[in-house]
């Protein structure tokens, strides 16, 4: 078991068949796993879906996966951050119980993939962070980021009792479904993502402080400065960065 791999497996099939549930996979569904491990959600979505490609990292991992899967899965030994999406067969449903440790980059990453639904297994506090809405300690740009792009549901807590070896910490299923139209609308989606990201970095400040020192510019038509990022809503960090594109800081 490598740790630095994140390499806590589901033992409880019970749990791995519920995950798959939630994917509601059809039998034209192609569906991307990052991190197969040793194959419990991979031969559970290879029985419902058209075609799995897998993702696995570990070489170590590679040949007994490779004499377990069935035909439908496509084996692909490489890192999940570093393949780029696009070069893989064009695939609509993504399942993964993640390495926590690349749960960030991964999300990000998936979020700019048009895909149709995920389900996902993370740590639970990473969990709570996607979730989270203002005012609460957790509410963080990953919020804003996931709030954005998708409807996100929590599915369940998953005990750590479920996973060998035991991590310190429960898990949870999440569930992404991309949003077909934005929630609010944005003059400039890149500079709406920096704006969040900077002003998150500084979240116990007033806004018209992180302004001040990011912007050299007036601040008289930008609303909420004297709020802090924690308390905004996603909508109200918009109406700013809309605002700034105007200024064209
Ligand atoms: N899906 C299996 C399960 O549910 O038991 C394994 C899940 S385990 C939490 C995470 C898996 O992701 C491990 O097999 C690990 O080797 C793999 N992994 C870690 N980092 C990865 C990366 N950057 N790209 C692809 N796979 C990765």
């Amino acid at each position: 078991m490598k740790q630095k791999l994140g390499q806590n497996f589901l033992i409880d099939k019970r749990v791995a068949e519920r995950e798959v549930e939630y994917t509601g996979i059809e039998n034209n569904d192609v569906v991307l796993e990052i991190g197969p491990g040793q194959g419990i959600l991979t031969r559970l979505l290879a029985e419902k879906a058209k075609r799995v490609i897998a993702i696995e990292i570990d070489k170590n991992l590679i040949g007994n996966l490779r004499s377990s899967i069935p035909e439908n899965v496509e084996l692909i030994h490489d890192d999940a951050l570093k393949i780029d999406f696009e070069t893989l067969p064009k695939f609509n449903k993504i399942v993964s119980n993640l390495p926590f440790q690349i749960s960030s980059p991964i999300t990000f990453k998936l979020l700019d993939y048009n895909f149709e639904l995920a389900v996902l297994i993370y740590q639970k506090e990473f969990a709570d962070r996607m979730i989270a809405t203002p005012g609460s300690k957790d509410y963080s740009r990953l919020s804003v980021g996931v709030y954005y792009k998708t409807k996100c549901e929590l599915l369940e807590t998953i005990p750590k009792t479920c996973f060998k070896p035991q991590p310190k910490v429960d898990s949870c299923a999440i569930r992404l479904i991309p949003r077909k139209h934005p929630p609010f609308s944005l003059n400039n989606e890149q500079f709406f993502f920096e704006l969040t990201k900077n002003l998150f970095n500084h979240r116990r400040k007033k806004i018209k402080t992180t302004l001040k020192e990011f912007y050299n510019i007036n601040l008289e038509k930008v609303p909420y400065l004297d709020k802090r990022v924690e308390n905004l809503t996603p909508k109200q960090i918009g109406e700013i960065s809309n605002i700034l594109c105007d200024i064209d800081v």
